[in-house]
């Protein structure tokens, strides 16, 4: 199918595209639905289609499990030494940072993301791949244990299929995240993307089988949420389950999972503040905090999406977002000028447009006012940043909008801050900003999340364990040693001497 982006595209994206219907990838094979039913993805800059890809059933679902359980127990994957299968994973590796630009296309034009932003993204698996590949190999997976009177051990090994599956917003990112330290661990996994952003998923399976991973260890299933979704994580013979996406969802997900008894991790919504003493550089924070605000048009988990602003430098600290936010660029993710692009469908923009309503029709002030933004010849979903100030007992202060929006209140003492900042549900990510190092420590150990960054919001290195508490998620987050041995069973080993 054709698609309407501006830019040019590479003539292996026009290849890929030109398969349309594109099929998910079981057991190394491509697969169609048998019904026959496909979606329609769309370019989130111009609203028109980009290619149509199949609607699993859910038996067709438990297919993909069943294949990832064959090459589980079958292809050697779980038993081979971590070096053989580092080998794999590094041919992996190299093959996607091959295809850097490709993928990198593929991603900006499905996701509306801004294609250097998606080059990043793919840099980023190709990252996380390698460090857990590499972690695999050195960690110790055999502990003797001194016990009096016994000779005992532990070990850890692989689990088995392990299921995943991943939202919009960093569609292929969140993939590097989730599986490379279940396959660097000896599982197989299965891949459910979101419908919205099917294509690097599907074009991974494929350099998968390229690279030479076995047949089976890892699949991508693709059609709804609540078909192929609902069944992949209700399929009892999954060993582990990964979500990553909304608390909604995810409680459903957890239902499922706690029904098979399947262990999983929940990696959820947030609503994070950024917490603005009077010691700072007022227009260098500005600038960071609108940066972040207006990365991937806002569609970031663990945005800050309320700034709490010491009252001294409060006008101050405004005039520097609102003159930052109406430069903003936005655009066609695929054209270079753009420094923001479209949110990722129709809905999304409806509901960053809706929460500005009600935010307002609730007492807060716009302070830069939003909206719809026309991007001439480009009939996508955008909207303009916002910021918007009051009380926090807002709608727009305390539910998730996902959009490039704002929240502005004022505090006077420490005291008052923390507690602003622990007023919510959520418990992703945090950032305190002030040049006093002992209270920055003080204020970020204080804020109850996951993660507490310190004048940086959106910090990711790796081996920094990355996950939420509370309404954000449960399992133990990503992105360090813990990762991956969730994806090793400990089992222990004991006789009596
Ligand atoms: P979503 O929960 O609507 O969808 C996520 C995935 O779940 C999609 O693949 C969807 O098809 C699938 N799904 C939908 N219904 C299902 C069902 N009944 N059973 C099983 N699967 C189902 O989320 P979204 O709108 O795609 O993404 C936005 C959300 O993701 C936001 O809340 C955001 O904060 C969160 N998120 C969290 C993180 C993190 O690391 N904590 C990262 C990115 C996004």
């Amino acid at each position: 199918m054709a698609t309407a982006a501006p830019a040019r595209l590479l003539p292996e994206v026009e290849k890929f595209l030109a398969e349309s219907p594109l099929k998910s990838v079981i057991g190394g094979k491509d697969v169609a639905a048998a019904s026959g039913e496909t979606m329609t993805t769309r370019d989130p800059g111009t609203g028109e289609p980009i290619a149509e890809f199949t609607v699993l059933s859910a038996a067709e679902v438990d297919q993909a499990v069943t294949a990832a359980a064959d090459a589980f127990k079958r292809s050697g994957w779980a038993t081979m030494t971590p070096n053989e299968r580092g080998v794999h994973l590094h041919r992996l590796a190299d093959a996607i940072e091959k295809h850097k630009p490709i993928i990198g296309q593929i991603e900006s034009l499905d996701a509306g993301k801004i294609l250097g932003q998606a080059l990043g993204d793919v840099q980023n698996f190709v990252d996380t791949l390698r460090y857990f590949t590499d972690m695999a190999q050195h960690v110790q997976r055999r502990n003797v244990l001194a016990v009096a009177g016994h000779e005992a051990w532990t070990v850890r090994n692989p689990w088995g299929p392990c299921g995943f599956i991943f939202p919009w917003n960093f569609p292929f990112l969140l993939i590097g995240w989730g599986v490379s330290p279940a396959l660097a661990a000896g599982n197989t996994c299965v891949i459910k993307p979101a419908e919205d952003t099917p294509l690097s998923a599907i074009y991974l399976a494929r350099l998968a089988r390229e690279a030479g991973i076995p047949d089976g260890v890892i699949n991508v299933v693709t059609g709804t949420g609540a078909g192929a979704g609902a069944a992949l994580s209700a399929n009892p013979g999954l060993k582990r389950m990964s979500f990553t996406g909304s608390p909604e969802v995810g409680r459903l997900v957890g239902e499922a999972c706690g029904r098979n008894l399947v262990p999983v991790k929940l990696e959820l919504g947030g609503k994070g503040a950024a917490v603005v003493f009077d010691d700072v550089d007022v227009a260098a924070t500005a600038e960071k905090l609108v940066g972040a605000i207006t990365f991937h048009t806002g569609q970031v988990c663990c945005d800050a999406t309320r700034w709490l602003v010491h009252k001294s430098i409060y006008d101050r600290f405004i005039d520097e977002c609102r003159t930052r936010m109406q430069k903003v660029h936005v655009g066609h993710q695929l054209d270079g000028s753009s420094s923001m692009g479209p949110v990722v469908n129709a809905k999304q923009r409806a509901r960053v447009l809706s929460y500005l309503e009600k935010g307002v029709a609730q007492g807060a002030q716009a302070v830069v006012e939003g909206g719809p933004a026309a991007v001439p010849g480009r009939d996508g979903y955008y909207v303009k940043p916002a910021l918007l100030a009051g009380t926090l007992d807002n709608v727009a202060a305390r539910e998730e909008i996902f959009g490039p929006v704002a929240y502005l209140a004022s505090f006077s003492t420490e005291d008052e801050a923390v507690a602003m900042a622990n007023d919510t549900d959520y418990g992703l990510a945090n950032s305190v900003w002030t040049s006093d190092l002992g209270r920055a420590a003080r204020v970020a150990e204080s804020m109850v999340a996951g993660n507490s960054w310190i004048n940086a919001h959106n910090l990711f290195p790796k081996g920094v364990p990355y996950g939420g508490v509370n309404k954000s998620g449960t399992g133990g987050g990503v992105n360090s040693i813990e990762t991956l041995f969730d994806y090793w069973r400990s089992q222990s080993i004991v006789r009596p001497l």
